[in-house]
């Protein structure tokens, strides 16, 4: 009775994970699918516990208080340190998909089946490099460790041996299920294949990588379903493994880098190399007054957020500024690209949180034709999104990168408090075009001065 129970309460658990990752593809349904994903959490741990299995919850209730210790503060960390709370996170999965499979390896051992073992073996390789990968990527991220890539000659090659002979333990394992003095030498490799993997790749690159380890310690986790029998692991573990490749592959195609690139490329060393080389050249600026003036009289503006509107948390006067306008009768638009901030849909998540419109957020692609027809394009904290480079100079680190055309509206108006690069380290020759005025100052600052402005001088 109790196995139908649980297997029911599994089923709506595995229908709540899709349905979550369905409504998180757009904003407007993306809070409830994230109760759906809660709701079926809970009930997937609640089933798991009615297991007849369980002898005694001590353990478990320690682990609960243990778990919840550590994630609720991890819950509450800035949006800006959401990419290296999620590494984190990848990383206590791994690591607990890790010790799962070890102990059901001691516990079997010499009985595990050739089917099991193998299983096992991919289990364990992949969670242990995403327990070292990850936290490497995390403390990338946070700046501990250093961001530039590290390489050395011959890196790919010790890399991929590496990992071969993780696979070649693997092989004999399965043939020879008794020889437990190589299973910790396999894990041992691939805790060590997880550090040599994200040293060579820059900092630029890592949430890209993180969602491929999301992707590792997704499969991870379906293989475990596979050896402790486990229905809704096994589901769970492939939405997870499958929706990490996919952002993998749609932010790749963003940067446009393949993803050999990005995993084996050393991005990013370029880039600071690049941006020691800068020369001082003059620029145009202007004051909020001025600023409000010019938007007062356009009546086509596209605003494009970027990475400064998250630091300054500007979100919500950039919200004031947009009904400031629209009030005037002005069409005003957010143009978001792909990768602006420090991670997927980061502009789209602020900007929800500050209630613009959804219907007013549009995707690269759909805007970058408008942009001719646009009186100002204003820019509040992006600069690699925005860099023309991309298009122009096969020599720049981010060329064939897709950006916004925001050069072709009749004026681009760019708040950052400096000349300081973006992300990529590169100048943005932007910056110095003719219809450009760089409106000095945080971004939040700012935005709320040109609000003031358009209520008492224009309004
Ligand atoms: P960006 O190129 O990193 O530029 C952000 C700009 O914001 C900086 O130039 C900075 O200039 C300015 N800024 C910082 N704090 C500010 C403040 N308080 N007020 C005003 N301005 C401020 O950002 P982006 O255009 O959004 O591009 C994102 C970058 O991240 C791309 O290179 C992308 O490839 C990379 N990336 C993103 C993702 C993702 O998932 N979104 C993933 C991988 C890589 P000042 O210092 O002069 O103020």
């Amino acid at each position: 009775m109790t196995e139908h129970i649980i297997e029911l309460i599994y089923l709506v658990a595995s229908a709540l994970f899709i349905l979550a990752l369905k409504w998180m593809n757009t904003p407007a349904t993306a809070r409830r699918g994230i109760l759906a994903g809660e709701i079926g959490m809970v009930l997937a741990i609640g089933g798991t516990l009615l297991q007849h299995g369980i002898v005694d919850y001590k353990w478990i209730a320690i682990a609960l208080v243990i778990g919840s210790g550590i994630g609720v503060p991890l819950g509450l960390v800035q949006m800006t340190a959401v990419p290296q709370r999620t590494a984190l996170s990848h990383a206590f999965g791994a690591f607990c998909v890790t010790l799962v499979g070890t102990a059901e390896f001691y516990l079997r051992t010499p009985n595990v089946q050739p089917f099991m073992m193998s299983v096992l073996c991919v289990e364990v390789i992949l969670g242990g490099l995403t327990v070292t990968g990850s936290l490497m990527a995390a403390g990338k991220l946070q700046e501990v460790l250093p961001q530039r890539p590290i390489t050395y000659k011959g890196q790919n090659f010790v890399n991929l041996a590496l990992l071969a002979s993780t696979a070649v333990i693997a092989i004999y394992l399965v043939r020879n299920p008794g020889a437990t003095h190589l299973y910790p030498v396999m894990v041992g490799i691939a805790l060590i294949v997880g550090v040599m993997l994200v040293i060579p790749i820059g900092g630029a690159d890592m949430p890209t990588v993180i969602s491929l380890l999301n992707s590792y310690a997704g499969l991870s986790a379906a293989a475990m379903g596979f050896v402790l029998n486990n229905k809704l692991l096994i589901v769970a573990g492939a939405l997870d493994g499958s929706s990490g490749f996919i952002l993998s592959v749609i932010m790749s195609k963003a940067m446009n880098r393949s993803f050999a690139n990005v995993v084996f490329g050393a991005f990013g060393q370029v880039a600071a190399a690049a941006a020691g080389a800068q020369e001082a050249r003059p620029v145009k600026s202007a004051s909020p007054e001025e600023a409000a003036g010019i938007l007062a009289a356009a009546s086509k503006v596209v605003i494009v957020p970027g990475y400064g509107m998250a630091v300054a948390q500007a979100q919500h006067k950039v919200r004031e500024l947009y009904d400031a306008l629209t009030k005037r009768g002005i069409d005003v638009r957010f143009a978001i690209h792909p990768v602006a901030g420090r991670m997927p849909g980061h502009m789209n998540v602020l900007l929800a949180e500050a209630d613009v419109p959804y219907d007013r957020l549009m995707e690269m692609d759909d805007i970058n034709g408008d942009f001719p027809q646009t009186d100002v394009s204003l820019i509040i904290g992006a600069n690699d999104v925005t860099n023309p480079a991309a298009k122009t100079d096969q020599s720049s680190p981010i060329y064939g990168m897709p950006v916004l055309d925001v050069e072709k509206s009749h004026t681009v108006m760019v708040i950052k408090r400096s000349m300081n690069p973006g992300f990529a380290g590169i100048d943005n020759p932007l910056y110095y075009m003719d219809q450009t005025l760089m409106l000095f100052g945080d971004a939040k600052v700012f935005v709320s001065n040109i609000v003031k402005e358009l209520s008492n001088t224009h309004g």
